[in-house]
């Protein structure tokens, strides 16, 4: 009787290690691009509705994350601004180990963020990069001021990210004449996004490619502090640019 009883304590504890493995992330197939993005949309739906599930952010995945390959669970790499009113994690309500995060004052691209993007993509093994601005920039504003001509003094470092949004403030001023001014701010933080998708795509052979093989996609948006919304960006642009940069890429 004794013997029995272990012998069915036994079975019980292998049948509960089996579904406790089926349930690792280990074993769940991996995700695609465009479930990926499903994945982050609807976790910013969840998130403006008031409805965030706050996933993966209980001791089970924090132990998980001591123990595991981050490439087993992120999903998408995401560049976004600084600005601590546009926490990538809580704005897709997402948790440990879904999102890997480029944060830069103003979402700009140069050298740093594009390597760190080409990690996310090529090593990380995120299938989606999204390109996040938010409304309201206080980066765009700045370079929004100094296309006006109202520059304040800025520390030099300050000045060069500036500096580096200049070009998107010029190209959504460009036949705008006599535009209201938070209007042409809204224009200035996409041509912001498109701007960084642009040099991103000009400077990185690594990610053309992994765009146009589609093992990643790369995705605009702009998130809306008063709505908490996403907006999401056309994804025919995302083409264009990647199809103008391959003429002319760098690396
Ligand atoms: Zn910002």
């Amino acid at each position: 009787m004794r013997v029995m009883s272990k012998v069915l304590l036994c079975l019980a504890l292998a049948a509960l290690g089996h579904f406790a493995l089926a349930d690792e992330p280990m074993n769940r197939p991996a995700r695609g691009p465009d479930e990926a993005l499903a994945l982050l949309k609807e976790g910013n739906v969840r998130f403006a509705e008031g409805r965030a599930n706050h996933p993966h952010c209980d001791a089970r995945q924090l132990a998980l994350a001591a123990e595991e390959d981050q490439t087993n669970h992120a999903y998408a790499t995401v560049l976004s601004c600084s600005d601590s009113r546009v926490p990538p994690e809580i704005v897709f309500d997402s948790g440990v180990m879904d999102i890997f995060v480029v944060r830069i004052a103003g979402n700009i691209c140069r050298t740093d963020e594009i390597g760190s993007i080409e990690y996310g993509l090529a090593h990380v093994k995120t299938p989606l990069l999204v390109v996040l601005g938010h409304s309201k920039c206080g980066a765009v504003t700045a370079a929004a001021e100094l296309h006006n001509g109202h520059a304040h003094e800025l520390e030099p470092g300050v000045s060069s990210i500036v500096r580096s949004i200049q070009p998107a403030v010029k190209r959504a001023a460009e036949g705008r004449p006599g535009e209201q001014p938070d209007k042409l701010l809204d224009c200035a933080i996409e041509e912001n996004v498109w701007n960084s998708i642009e040099q991103l795509f000009r400077q990185s052979k690594t990610v053309r490619e992994l765009v146009l093989s589609r093992k990643a996609k790369v995705v605009g948006a702009v998130y809306d502090l008063r709505t908490h919304r996403i907006k999401w960006l056309p994804e025919e642009k995302v083409q264009s640019l990647l199809l103008k940069a391959g003429a002319s890429g760098q690396r």
